[in-house]
């Protein structure tokens, strides 16, 4: 069984000997677990706050323990009542081929293909497509005729706020790195604009592509993006804070300026914001993963992915996609 381990927490950017490739046997089931052999490995911004030493919303990962991770894989063994060899699951098995677990644990979901690939599960409708939805609707509760702004608007994230809040009738606006992406946004996914924010005027490309200010932001980004967005916020806006990738490399945590510094410090005009987490819908998992699955399925949500080939490769994808070199969901391709 091929992993990678955490051998030592990075100080800012992710440096070669911070994570491990290391291999061991795969040991004997016990009674009441199953082996779940792993197909994709999703990688997701959220693994970069775990690599360091300070306890957030979840603990850190260990030295010499495997990363954390969501994977799609297919049980290959089962001392379980409540799962068959061959059913394919959703799991946090951690970047690892193999991996063990008890057949009643928790955050493991069966999956019924319905017609989308498998590795849909981990991108629009799995964790980050239900984080999208939920955060936009039952935090940013948008109405017809609202403008929706959205960071990292080509990521999974991005892609389910944007065509969501399209179909709740608002006006959406994408923020992305580059024009590749901008274009995809605006002519694939169906926002009105997409504004790139490395192009060097994005205070004044915002506030053009925004004529009537923003009422919900959803934050994906933190940065300048943040700052240019606090400045068009309409009274009575919600901003939805899901993440703030752009310091998740940070060297020193404490002295980031957060989402929640910006729009905290609004005085009279701050608007209603609030972190949330994957957890807080879990009742509503299996029905919303059904409900963005469908639509896939339909061709109503449309996204795009980024594929790496083999374990091997991982620690450089997820490197590149703090960085924005991923276009779309970044996974990594196990096993077939
Ligand atoms: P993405 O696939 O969108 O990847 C991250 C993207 O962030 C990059 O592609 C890049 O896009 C953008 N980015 C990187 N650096 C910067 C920067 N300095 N300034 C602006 N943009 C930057 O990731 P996801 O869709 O999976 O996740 C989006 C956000 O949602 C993250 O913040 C993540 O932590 C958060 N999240 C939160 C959850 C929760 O429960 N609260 C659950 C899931 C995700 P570009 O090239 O366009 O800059």
């Amino acid at each position: 069984n091929r992993k990678i381990i955490l051998e030592r927490r990075p100080q800012g950017e992710i440096q070669d000997g911070d994570l491990v490739l290391a291999e061991a046997p795969v040991r004997e089931l016990r009674d009441g677990e199953i082996l779940i052999k792993t197909l994709w490995l999703s990688l997701d911004p959220y693994m970069r706050p775990r690599m360091n030493d300070s306890k957030g919303y979840m603990d850190p990962v260990g030295i010499g323990e495997v990363m954390v991770g969501e994977s799609v894989g297919r049980v290959i063994e089962s001392k379980s009542p409540n799962y068959n060899e061959g059913d394919l699951v959703t799991c946090y098995s951690g970047w690892q081929e193999y991996c063990i677990v008890p057949g009643d644990a928790p955050m493991i979901y069966k999956i019924e293909p319905r017609g989308v690939p498998l590795q849909t599960y981990l991108g629009v409708a799995g964790m980050p497509g239900r984080t999208g939805y939920c955060g936009l609707t039952y935090v940013g509760k948008p109405q017809a005729g609202e403008t929706v702004v959205v960071s990292a608007a080509s990521g999974p994230v991005g892609t389910v706020v944007g065509q969501t809040a399209k179909q709740l009738g608002c006006r959406v606006v994408g923020i992305a790195g580059g024009e590749e992406k901008c274009r995809f946004v605006v002519e694939e996914l169906g926002f009105d604009a997409c504004v790139d924010y490395k192009a060097g005027n994005l205070e004044g490309d915002l506030a053009a592509a925004c004529p009537n200010g923003i009422d919900v932001y959803f934050e994906n980004v933190g940065g300048e993006v943040t700052r240019a967005v606090a400045k068009l916020l309409n009274k009575g806006s919600r901003v939805p804070i899901c993440g703030y990738v752009s310091a998740y490399n940070a060297e020193d945590a404490s002295k980031v300026e957060t989402p929640f510094h910006v729009f905290g410090a609004m005085g009279e005009n701050k608007p209603e914001h609030r972190f949330f987490l994957v957890t807080e819908w879990q009742d509503r998992h299996q029905e919303i993963t059904t409900l963005l699955a469908e639509q896939v399925a339909s061709g109503n949500l449309k996204y795009r992915e980024t594929v790496a080939e083999g374990l091997e490769n991982a620690v450089e994808a997820f490197k590149g996609m703090l960085k924005g070199k991923n276009f779309g969901k970044q996974l990594v391709h196990i096993a077939d």
